[in-house]
């Protein structure tokens, strides 16, 4: 009885801590450059709209395969067809040979094949150019392959995933990518895996990261903050956002900690219009959520740190009310256990739906 109290007791207080992280060290001085990141962005704009499937996003692919490559990086394609249409995960690696990093950088560089949110109805059948909606987390995941040193990379894999933004087009799902990435997981993969970061939309000039609602927390508050300590509080806002269809979903229902950093709640205006183009994104955007993800990968890539999982409410709140009703019914039992004062009749064992259990003359009798 005692300990069932206990236990409830212990289960409140630690609950409600168990996504908060501290201890980050920011003493790095971080490498990361905007403006080459900014470069990156220009360049997989140059090739047009990307929607997945086109000509445009396989040349685009090379250009991106090409930067890997020559940073030292190790790529792979992954290859699948959805719906028709040939696709590609990009995955680049510190080693050919190991694929057990326990933290995953990702971003799309698909691009939506349809301005379908253009405030001018004309404009909704042309394509988006896609350079904060796409290019921007890719382009930051570009300059972070340049800027790792070696022995962060050991424990990084990088993903570019294709055909996430078609969703409602043409009977097309949003996340297949990421999807296809995280059913093709083994088990221990998954294991391995202590966090996922995914960049998306954090290019805008006017740059607005709240926290996406499904994320982890634990890794959350790690990236917040780094971001605070860095003196970015004005760009990563500590105000809980909105839940987001995004790459991160995957992997949380994988059960690896997985983190949104992603513009929303608004979306910035140029979100599937025509109008998402470079001269709406900055430099100082993208380095800014670029130092930060450096400087998280620098104290906790090759650490042994633990990401605790998001923990389902739902299941707290029923193991809570179950151990509350177990408690209820204990202390029913030791009442009625008082009051028959030791002398008891058919205490269990003849219960049925109409028993009663009555006081009578210091004698508990079932009626
Ligand atoms: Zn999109």
């Amino acid at each position: 009885m005692k300990a069932v109290i206990i236990l409830t007791i212990v289960l409140l207080l630690v609950i409600p801590s168990a996504g908060v992280q501290t201890g980050t060290d920011v003493s790095y001085t971080p490498l990361f450059d905007g403006e080459r990141a900014y470069d990156h962005l220009v360049a997989q704009c140059d090739f047009g709209p990307r929607p997945p499937g086109s000509e445009n996003l396989s040349r685009c692919r090379d250009y991106l395969m090409e930067q890997l490559t020559s940073h030292g990086w190790y790529v792979v394609l992954q290859n699948f067809t959805y719906l028709g249409v040939p696709c590609s995960n990009v995955i680049a690696r510190h080693n050919i040979t190991t694929t057990n990093a326990s933290y995953i950088i990702g971003a799309h560089y698909d691009t939506r094949p349809r301005a379908d949110n253009d405030p001018v109805p004309a404009n909704r059948g042309r394509p988006v150019l896609g350079a904060n909606d796409g290019a921007s987390g890719v382009a930051v995941i570009l300059e972070l392959a340049t800027v790792l040193p070696i022995s962060v990379r050991e424990d990084v894999e990088l993903v570019l995933f294709d055909a996430e933004d078609s969703g409602n087009i043409n009977g097309w799902s949003w996340i297949v990518g990421s999807t296809y990435y995280v059913d093709s997981m083994t088990a221990s993969r998954r294991a391995q895996t202590r966090a996922m970061i995914l960049l998306d939309m954090v290019g805008d000039v006017d740059l607005r990261l709240l926290r996406e609602r499904d994320s982890t927390r634990s890794v959350q508050d790690a990236v917040w903050e780094i971001a605070h300590e860095l003196g970015h509080s004005d760009i990563f806002i500590d105000q809980l956002g909105q839940s987001i269809i995004d790459d991160h979903q995957p992997f949380l229902r994988a059960g690896i900690p997985a983190l949104d950093v992603i513009h929303h709640a608004p979306f910035p205006a140029t979100w599937h219009t025509i109008s998402d183009t470079p001269d709406r994104c900055s430099p100082q955007s993208l380095e800014c959520v670029g130092r930060v993800i450096e400087v998280f990968l620098l104290n906790y890539a090759g650490s042994d740190h633990v990401f605790i999982p998001s923990y389902d409410i739902s299941l707290i709140v029923t193991s809570v009310v179950l151990l509350m009703m177990v408690v209820v019914v204990c202390l029913y039992y030791r009442y009625r256990q008082r009051v028959c004062d030791g002398v008891q009749i058919n205490h269990f064992g003849a219960l049925n739906a109409k028993s009663l259990i009555l006081r009578t003359n210091d004698l508990c009798v079932d009626i």
